[in-house]
């Protein structure tokens, strides 16, 4: 593989053409008309603009990005994370193109992009799953029936569903048709497919994620979990390797199931397998994700590996230069996302102008970027910015590192969720490790952090003021 194209945008454009420079392989990127300037633009050997802003008239455009390839002749497509990276057409016309998708086949992309046919590929694997109708609901009756019988509260989720889409709580029976319905019509209108589905509620759940990596001959090797638990509207903010609850045994259990999962379906290159976890440490699989994650760096950090790095050489027919016994956790490493969104208000976007954006830099510290001063944030987008990864010797140590690193993190323009990273990472039951996916609901409160961020603007305030005078008496000077 000599010329690989990038067929995404930001951070993990960035992240994907390093490692392939680092390997010697030559980089194409595509970009829309507003992204014209972006980082991963000028990194690239060659850029060609493929439309307008909206994503649906550049980024998914996915015969036009085949024929860019192919005009260039490259040999590779990356698709990243988002976009076209869950869309088995676009890795059929790729292949049939003779150019290889940087990802598993066709097969493991579609049976894994709906949850239910999912769950109906890994059934014969004795996976715990989590109890519900493993069906589309066609039949109310039955489905409310369904529901009484596993107690409420449930969950009503859409088969396509993505990024914490289509999900809707339950209480009691009375909310059951009009909550399906808000459930049918947000997925149809996210993913134009209304097929929903019930789960039962689990109460305190933790979000814990195997990252999975398998060759074209036959090898199937995890690389721990990760903890993803600190989300807000079901998406994930911050993540960790390894979690701060498993026990050795309750990790090999989950590896092996993660294993099976991926085996279920064929699985080739890096995969992700998502369980949720309850109090006592009983896993039931979410659903598997086939691409790289966003929160792939945690994993790197731990293991020492490069999983772009991986991806390639297994897209090139290579086979896993290691076995599970090779493999082992060392350190700890956290992930803050960064988002252009304002955590002192109920996390809206936020939009403008980056005015100063400075990334920390020192040991233990990594930032995947995609964006730079002086840059407008654009609104076509997904608004993630960047991600703030830090590592150290233990969990205690990842966790200084990051309170430093975020303090050390200078934007100015829009709000982001730096000073959200910072509240967790100082609450007392993350630090415990005591938390599951309700941390938002049950402890964040914008006032707590709007005293520190007032406190910091009066001094910031009265630093200015005094540099302000400090330059007034230096402008007198020469009279
Ligand atoms: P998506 O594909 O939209 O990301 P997932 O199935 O991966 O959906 O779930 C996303 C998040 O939603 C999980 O991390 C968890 O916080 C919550 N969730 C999903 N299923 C359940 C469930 N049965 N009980 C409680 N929370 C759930």
């Amino acid at each position: 593989m000599k010329k690989i194209l990038v067929a995404n945008r930001g951070e993990i454009a960035v992240r994907i053409m390093t490692t392939a420079k680092k390997m010697g392989i030559k980089t194409v990127a595509v970009y829309s008309t507003v992204d014209r300037n972006a980082p991963h633009v000028r990194m690239a050997d060659e850029a060609v603009c493929i439309g307008e802003a909206p994503s649906n008239q550049s980024y998914l455009l996915g015969d036009k990005i085949l024929e860019v390839a192919k005009s260039l002749n490259v040999d590779g497509i990356h698709p990243g994370y988002g976009f076209l990276s869950e869309n088995s057409n676009f890795a059929l016309a790729c292949n049939a193109a003779g150019i290889t998708f940087i990802g598993p086949d066709t097969h493991a992309i579609e049976v894994m992009g709906n949850k239910l046919a999912a769950k109906e590929t890994v059934k014969d694997y004795n996976i715990p799953m989590v109890p519900g109708l493993d069906e589309a609901i066609t039949d109310v009756a039955k489905a409310k029936q369904v529901a009484k019988e596993i107690g409420f509260p449930i969950l009503i989720k859409a088969a396509a569903g993505g990024g914490g889409k289509g999900m809707r709580i339950v209480e009691k029976e009375e909310e059951f048709e009009s909550q399906m319905q808000r459930a049918i019509s947000e997925a149809t209108n996210a993913f134009g497919d209304g097929s929903v589905f019930i789960e039962k509620y689990i109460g305190s759940p933790r979000h814990i994620e195997i990252q999975v990596l398998a060759d074209k001959h036959g090898n199937v090797v995890h690389l721990f979990e990760r903890e993803c638990s600190i989300q807000r509207r079901h998406q994930k903010v911050i993540e960790e390797a390894p979690s701060a609850v498993l026990t050795p045994e309750v990790r090999k259990a989950m590896g092996e199931a993660a294993i099976k999962v991926a085996k279920s379906c064929d699985y080739v290159g890096a995969g992700t397998v998502e369980f949720l976890i309850d109090e006592h440490l009983n896993f039931y699989f979410l659903e598997m994700n086939t691409r790289l994650q966003v929160e792939h760096p945690v994993s790197e950090l731990i293991t020492g590996l490069d999983l772009v790095e991986m991806q390639i050489k297994v897209a090139r027919g290579e086979k896993l230069p290691f076995t599970q016994e090779d493999l082992e956790i060392k350190g700890h490493a956290m992930e803050l996302r960064i988002y252009a969104e304002d955590p002192l208000n109920d996390f809206l976007p936020s939009v403008g102008n980056l005015e100063i954006y400075q990334l920390p830099t020192g040991e233990g510290i990594r930032v995947d970027n995609g964006i730079e001063e002086g840059m407008d944030v654009p609104i076509y987008y997904d608004p993630m910015l960047a991600k703030l990864i830090t590592y150290g010797q233990t969990r205690e140590e990842a966790i200084e590192i990051m309170i430093e690193a975020i303090k050390a993190y200078k934007v100015k323009g829009i709000s982001t969720t730096l000073p959200f990273g910072k509240f967790v990472m100082e609450h007392n039951a993350f630090r415990e490790g005591h938390f599951d996916t309700n941390f938002v609901k049950k402890y964040y409160n914008a006032d707590l952090i709007k005293e520190e961020y007032k406190d910091e603007a009066e001094i910031a305030a009265y630093l200015a003021l005094q540099m302000y005078l400090e330059d007034q008496k230096q402008l007198r000077l020469p009279n």
